[in-house]
């Protein structure tokens, strides 16, 4: 976002911040999940995600919804009894408005542009589970887009393409990203759309959320600080309160998402299609035998000349067919051997994880071939 965007820049924003920012975004005050308990087995459930008056895991009956207020809270201050509560933020977003004022003062944008934040979100999920799907801690990445409210339809579109079109280069299998249409909408909000992926165990769920938030945020943060947060066109003299255009994903589903997108079995053989641009190691490097100290040293040679360019790893574990498909099981798209050939004429055989194909290259063509494949992947 902030590399192949001139107009986005990014922020590290504080995890803790004044109470008054939370009494602010709504949080205090509607930050909160019904959650119905079966009176039979005692799970819990979050009300939103039953379709049934009954307990989907036995059929019981369920309690009346209860509501949560899923904010963390902490205290600051060393006086007991003079210290303050407050919250670890509930969501990354809100770093993002307290510092619009400090970004379009200090950097060269005029609107629109935006503010990306990735950080760490805190929230007293009553169901959390399914792995990294819903948890207490974790990790968002956001974009807010501030822009005129005469131009949110045409930016709303665009981000909606883009964020889906992002994820789908990623993915191994982008027909099961889909969106999601909300229909219960926010009082400030014209539209709001979900990226979903279908997962197989438990079912098509949200990764990233494109929210139009219009004038909510900058005008609730000017009251509540009491600082004029409203931006006069330098062109056209218009003054107004920006507008922006959401895309709130998290860091972790889409981390779950990708290892399920890339899980697949072949035979014996459990490989991780991932693609090779977010793959842990782009290469890995085997001497044919580990007992051949020219083949070692080779070998050594080949894996410090990629070793600073993007990740490799080292193996002279067992024999090659094993290697092979312990790398398979990682996601490393691309194995180099080094042999007895290599010694002769400086070639290797390079083994595709997905054809399982091997060609035979020159050592001095590998990083060049290796920064082409990973630009197209
Ligand atoms: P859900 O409806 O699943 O609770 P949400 O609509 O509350 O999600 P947002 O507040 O829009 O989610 O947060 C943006 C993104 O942050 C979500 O799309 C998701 O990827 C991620 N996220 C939200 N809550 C959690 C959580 N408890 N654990 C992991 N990731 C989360």
């Amino acid at each position: 976002m902030t590399v192949d965007h001139e107009n986005i820049v990014g922020i590290d924003g504080a995890i803790i911040s004044h109470p008054k920012v939370w009494e602010a975004s709504g949080h205090v005050k509607s930050f909160v999940d019904p959650l119905s308990e079966c009176k039979k087995c005692h799970h819990r459930f979050k009300a939103d995600d039953l379709t049934e008056d009954k307990c989907p895991d036995c059929g019981g009956e369920i309690t009346e919804p209860r509501v949560y207020n899923i904010l963390v809270p902490t205290e600051l201050g060393v006086i007991e009894g003079e210290k303050i509560q407050t919250y670890l933020r509930g969501e990354a977003c809100q770093n993002i408005y307290l510092n619009f004022k400090n970004v379009l003062d200090t950097i060269r944008l005029k609107i629109p542009f935006g503010i990306c934040q990735i950080g760490k979100a805190f929230r007293n999920e009553v169901t959390p589970g399914n792995f990294l799907f819903r948890q207490r801690e974790f990790e968002q990445w956001d974009l807010q887009w501030f822009c005129s409210p005469s131009e949110m339809d045409k930016w709303f579109e665009f981000w909606k393409k883009e964020r889906m079109d992002w994820y789908k280069a990623l993915f191994t299998h982008p027909e099961n990203l889909t969106y999601f249409e909300h229909i219960k909408l926010a009082h400030y909000a014209k539209k709001a759309f979900d990226i979903q992926y279908a997962t197989s165990p438990f079912g098509g769920k949200e990764i990233e959320g494109i929210h139009w938030r219009g004038d909510w945020d900058l005008g609730r943060h000017s009251e509540y600080s009491g600082k004029d947060l409203s931006y006069t066109d330098p062109e056209t003299g218009e003054k107004y309160t920006p507008n922006i255009v959401e895309t709130s994903g998290g860091v972790d589903r889409t981390f779950l998402f990708l290892l399920l997108d890339a899980y697949s079995e072949e035979g014996d053989r459990i490989i991780l299609k991932l693609n090779p641009k977010v793959a842990p190691y782009k290469v890995a490097i085997f001497p044919l035998v580990a007992n051949k100290e020219e083949l070692v040293k080779k070998a050594n040679e080949v894996f410090l000349s990629l070793k600073s360019e993007f990740p490799v790893i080292f193996d002279d574990r067992g024999n090659i067919g094993k290697r092979y498909y312990s790398q398979d099981e990682i996601g490393t798209p691309w194995c180099v051997t080094i042999d007895y050939q290599t010694l002769e004429e400086n070639t290797v055989t390079v083994r595709d994880r997905d054809t399982t194909k091997q060609e035979r290259l020159p050592v001095d063509k590998l990083l060049n071939h290796f920064q082409n494949k990973l630009a197209h992947s």
